[in-house]
């Protein structure tokens, strides 16, 4: 008979550049922790931090061997240091929590109360969320409704990555190795028994924000591009559109010509339509472009991150390895 799972919830955190929340968020996890008896592991990976981030967390490793660090060779990106927390987790559940105290861990309990209850993703949504700029709240609020409105696959409103799994979801979810990776949709697209628990975002506890909008913008991408092949099929739309719209003109043209009206003389119109057509057809070639990138980076297999020191972990029990 196997020995039982020593550990029973795995924290996983992403950690760029955190210098500046890491005692705090340590304090507020075993103070959580400490309310709720059972064994835990807060698996830290270092995605590339250039600041005291690493020191730090093998300082507080020292004293407290729960906390584990996997220390990537360089910034790999959130989503993939999210993989990377996912297959060396060994809790029966694991969540996954922002390092800077946007996610509270509170709400770590109330999670747990909802997998005893049978529940295999426990994600967390949105109430409300404080100290973001207007920007960020009309854009992500957009973002999430047009996701929605574009996929097959049922991904909640307001969800980010803060969520519970439990083993098996786990497990499922190590078996899709996709570069180009939107984790909360994939942890939708799994399946299993869900259910949201709501909570209030707080505003980040120190430091800067590590997603610029061009990182934004790359995960809206991934994300449209993982699951949705709709902005291929606007070509086809288009196509079809433009195509009834030009025969309707060929004919009204036609027809004035016939009545002797001089309308539609001149370069002007050849000129708009043909540069209307060649913007819209360059558009649609960055569109296929999008996808064709993403086919490329997944024929290549290379590794989704290199770990370039681990520390906590057994060797032996991670094949990825
Ligand atoms: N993060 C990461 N790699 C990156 C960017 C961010 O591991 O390239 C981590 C970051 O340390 C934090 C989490 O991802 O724990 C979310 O980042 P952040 O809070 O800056 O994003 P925001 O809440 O502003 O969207
Ligand atoms: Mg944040």
């Amino acid at each position: 008979m196997a020995a039982p799972n020593p550990v029973t919830l795995s924290i996983i955190v992403p950690i760029f550049n955190e210098e500046a929340v890491i005692p705090e968020l340590y304090r507020r996890i075993t103070a959580v922790m400490e309310g709720i008896d059972i064994n835990w592991e807060m698996v830290c990976i270092n995605d590339g931090s250039q600041d005291r981030s690493v020191e730090m967390l093998l300082a507080l490793r020292q004293t407290d061997p729960r906390i584990k660090l996997l220390d990537f060779s360089r910034n790999f990106g959130h989503q993939i240091a999210i993989t990377a927390g996912l297959d060396y987790a060994e809790g029966d559940a694991v969540v996954i929590i922002d390092a800077d105290l946007q996610d509270p861990p509170e709400v770590i309990a109330e999670m747990l109360a909802r997998w005893r209850e049978g529940y295999e993703v426990v994600y967390a949504v949105r109430a409300d969320r404080q100290g973001e700029s207007f920007f960020k709240l009309w854009t992500a609020n957009a973002f999430y409704r047009l996701l929605r409105s574009i996929t097959d696959v049922d991904i909640p409103l307001d969800a980010g990555d803060f969520r519970l799994m439990d083993r098996q979801v786990v497990r499922t979810m190590r078996s899709l190795r996709e570069n180009h990776r939107f984790m909360r949709g994939l942890s939708s697209w799994v399946g299993y028994k869900q259910i949201g628990v709501e909570y209030h975002r707080a505003e980040r506890f120190a430091g800067e924000t590590k997603y610029p909008l061009r990182k934004m913008l790359r995960l809206t991408t991934d994300a449209i591009t993982s699951f949705s092949y709709v902005p291929l099929r606007m070509a086809t739309w288009f196509g079809f559109s433009l195509a009834v719209i030009s025969l309707i003109g060929v004919l009204v043209t036609i027809g004035l010509r016939l009545s002797g009206n001089n309308a539609f003389y001149g370069q002007a119109t050849t000129l708009v339509a043909v540069l209307f057509l060649g913007g819209i057809q360059l558009i649609f070639l960055g569109i296929l472009g999008e996808y064709l990138g993403r086919i490329y980076d997944e024929v290549k297999e290379r590794p989704l991150y290199i770990v370039a020191h681990a520390h906590g972990f057994d060797e032996a029990d991670n094949p990825t390895q």
